[in-house]
């Protein structure tokens, strides 16, 4: 019996771009092939959500020919990828270690098996469709509604916390515990751009990233939805085992593909106050 044949660079780069279409992606972002010669062989690929040096480093320990990474490593003009600043170092470290790069962002947060979709299904959320949905298609688009068997906010955000990887940001919460929940919005990454349109939808709960403190508050004030936020690296990171069983069923073994649960999440660790103790005058 002979090795499968590994498939070259340009053949999984045409795979990926087939399932998330660069020219879908937002006029602002940068998505494609990073590095890499598309001549060479493809036996191992790695997904993860950064393209921090971490997961440069792990990419290339565990031997991988190509990492895709949902954040580009890039957005704004460079004049150096010198290994003296951290994208460089990543750079460095990939070219060094024989792994190509290649982002999938916005293109990848649209698209069926995307990013809001995963993040829906790994909620358990049925019947999904788009917040807004692509011009001339139904299954495209951004974000994504959907619906729960009928639960509480509380249950609901307990059932969010236990689903997704764990993060020191957890799992924050605006509205009342024993509100009913059957409809619920989700958007990977930061998602506050889609606040307005849910105003005095039938939405339960828009669950997102990344929201503050004004945009938050003042739609709390309208009495519409609750919201749940959770932590950006937690959100998106649902899609990698998507993408990456999507390749291992395209491929079978001419490839082994497999995600990083390095959490690459910015905040470390959080501290809440120490009860304060009552005073217990008679
Ligand atoms: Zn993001």
């Amino acid at each position: 019996m002979s090795a499968p044949t590994a498939p070259t660079l340009a053949e999984v780069v045409d795979l990926l771009h087939g399932w998330y279409p660069p020219d879908t992606a937002d006029s602002w972002d940068a998505v494609g092939l990073v590095a890499g010669d598309p001549a060479d062989v493809v036996r191992r690929v790695l997904f993860a959500v950064d393209p921090s040096p971490e997961v440069a480093l792990e990419a290339v320990e565990w031997g991988a020919d190509l990492l895709v990474t949902h954040h580009p490593l890039f957005l704004s003009g460079v004049h150096g990828v010198a290994a003296t600043t951290p994208k460089g170092r990543t750079l460095h470290t990939l070219l060094t270690g024989g792994c190509a790069l290649l982002g999938a962002h916005t293109n990848a947060d649209q698209a069926v098996a995307g990013v809001s979709e995963s993040l829906g299904l790994a909620l358990g959320l049925g019947d999904l469709a788009p917040i807004v949905a692509a011009p001339g298609s139904d299954a495209t688009g951004t974000g994504r509604v959907g619906t729960v068997a009928p639960t509480t906010l509380r249950a609901f955000a307990e059932h969010v916390a236990a689903v997704l990887p764990a993060t020191a940001h957890g799992v924050r919460v605006s509205g009342d515990p024993d509100r009913p929940v059957r409809r619920v919005a989700v958007c990977g990454g930061a998602g506050d751009f889609l606040l307005d349109g849910l105003v005095g939808s039938d939405v339960d709960v828009y669950l997102t990233s990344d929201l503050r403190h004004h945009r938050a508050g003042e739609f709390r004030e309208h009495d519409g939805p609750a919201l749940v936020d959770v932590a950006h690296w937690a959100a998106e990171w649902t899609w990698l085992p998507v993408v990456r069983d999507r390749l291992a069923d395209a491929m079978g073994d001419r490839v082994e593909a497999r995600v990083s649960t390095r959490c690459t999440d910015p905040w470390s660790f959080r501290v809440d106050r120490p009860p304060v103790e009552r005073s217990t005058t008679p």
